[in-house]
């Protein structure tokens, strides 16, 4: 199953995408992940990228659709993905088609995870991470709504929204159910 992970910053992508993962057998790709290692092991492309996300911008899409396509050209990717954090823009998702489309491939849908606002601020403190403090949130709330919420309109009749609110295990059961739906 070729999936796409919407959602705000903190909305819990992350968390139900590893879960996703082993239930249904394919890999979860993370851009912010694939940064971040990058950022952790000192490479040109992590010394590039630090410093978007360190303030809370996108790091610009060159660099970013490159790091995806070889990602998805890997043999484990090649039946399958959750891929979490790209596409963040319509441009994006425009060079995301064109890259299945050289696999033969087109996505099976789009999983939009709906939090409201006051919950993924209060997520994101609770989480810590280096670029979770309030004014970078603030600025990645603003990337979501400007750049990356036009999205919904953009994937349509492809959007299935989960109601993002709750349990781990309840938000999970949710996704599970609309994926069977659709497998239908
Ligand atoms: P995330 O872990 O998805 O919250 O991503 C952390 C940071 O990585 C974002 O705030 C951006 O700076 C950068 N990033 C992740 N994915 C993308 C993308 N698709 N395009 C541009 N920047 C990205």
């Amino acid at each position: 199953m070729r999936l796409v992970l919407l959602g705000p910053p903190g909305a819990g992508k992350g968390t139900q995408a590893a879960i996703l993962s082993e239930k249904l057998g394919v890999p979860h790709i993370s851009t912010g992940d694939l940064f971040r290692a990058n950022i952790g092991e000192g490479t040109p492309l992590g010394v590039e990228a630090k410093q978007y996300i360190d303030a809370g911008k996108l790091v610009p899409t060159d660099v970013t659709a490159r790091m995806v396509e070889s990602r998805l050209n890997e043999d484990d990717a090649k039946n399958g993905f959750l891929l979490d954090g790209f596409p963040r823009t319509v441009e994006q998702a425009d060079l995301l088609e064109g890259i299945l489309a050289k696999q033969n491939a087109t996505l099976d849908g789009v999983v939009e995870f709906r939090v409201a606002e006051d919950v993924v601020v209060e997520r994101m403190l609770a989480r810590g991470r280096a670029d979770d403090n309030e004014d970078t949130i603030r600025t990645r709330l603003h990337v979501y709504r400007d750049e990356t919420a036009p999205l919904i309109d953009h994937y349509g009749d492809a959007i299935i929204t989960i109601e993002a609110e709750g349990s781990v295990e309840d938000i999970n059961a949710r996704t599970m159910a609309a994926l069977e739906a659709l497998a239908k």
